[in-house]
């Protein structure tokens, strides 16, 4: 079976705020070691999820100077460079970047990236703000999905109101060939509304990134009725495991092979690819 890691993040010690550095020095020790030796080059980490039977991932950068730190799109870019498995987003900024359109419309038709990541709860901004719009409207027109942020953080200065999903439910139904997805599912407290949500919207979907594989069946018991909704990503590098072990963790489910197969390939590859 081939698999989409739908959320990887590109990091380097001088990007990222030192919230986020000890978080990793924490739960990955042995990444942290290295960091800027994979920022540095894009094989190891290509080999790397190779040999954790990774086929694609999603690479995201981050700007969020006020909460986790700042890497640029340009960076990401240039590291998924050349490299098939690699599949670059950008990261927009309602209150730092003046033209979010024909930023995403330039990033996408001149460098290639495939889609855009939001964080309303570390760059403050409800995701239903009209000023908003135009850029869901740009993103629809080119046929790129949008992942939010969608659920709790230990960062510190994260502000949770702004990360209620509800605020998706107005996208959902004003943009209804925009593709959403909630990276993490609602953590903490909103997995039944991300759960409804990514059932009722056809467009909208959800995300497992970050949650214990063991736990999902407690936090959706009928995620069975929704594979064709439901994400694999594996928040790389902040993570305490191996991506292939979690991949694991996660075939292991008592679920049919049809959704094991939508949730590690099958949707994602929809929403990249087609
Ligand atoms: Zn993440």
């Amino acid at each position: 079976m081939e698999i989409i890691d739908f959320h990887t993040h590109f990091v380097r010690k001088s990007f990222l705020h030192p919230t986020w550095l000890n978080l990793l020095e924490e739960l990955n020790p042995e990444f942290y070691s290295k960091i800027d030796e994979f920022s540095n080059n894009a094989e190891l980490f290509t080999a790397y999820l190779k040999s954790q039977g990774v086929r694609y991932a999603v690479v995201l950068p981050e700007w969020a100077p006020a909460t986790s730190g700042v890497v640029p799109t340009e960076e990401v870019i240039e590291y998924c460079r050349g490299q098939d498995m690699l599949i670059p987003f950008t990261s927009l900024n309602p209150n730092t970047h003046p033209d979010l359109a024909p930023q995403l419309e330039s990033y996408v038709n001149d460098y290639g990236v495939k889609g855009l990541k939001l964080h309303p709860s570390y760059q403050f901004f409800y995701p239903n703000e009209a000023r908003l719009y135009p850029l869901y409207a740009k993103a629809q027109e080119l046929g790129v999905p949008v992942i939010f942020h969608i659920g709790s953080s230990t960062f510190k200065g994260t502000r949770l109101k702004y990360c209620d999903p509800i605020y998706l439910d107005d996208i959902a139904v004003d943009f209804p060939d925009l593709n959403i997805i909630m990276a993490h599912s609602g953590r903490g407290f909103w997995y039944d509304a991300c759960f409804f949500l990514s059932r009722l919207h056809k467009n909208v979907y959800m995300d497992i990134t970050g949650l214990p594989p063991q736990n999902l069946l407690s936090y959706f018991p009928e995620l069975e009725k929704n594979a064709d909704k439901v994400i694999f990503g594996s928040d790389w590098p902040t993570m305490p495991t191996g991506i292939g072990e979690n991949i694991k963790a996660i075939k292991s489910l008592p679920l049919s092979d049809r959704t094991i197969e939508a949730m590690l390939y099958r949707n994602a590859y929809k929403i990249l690819f087609k």
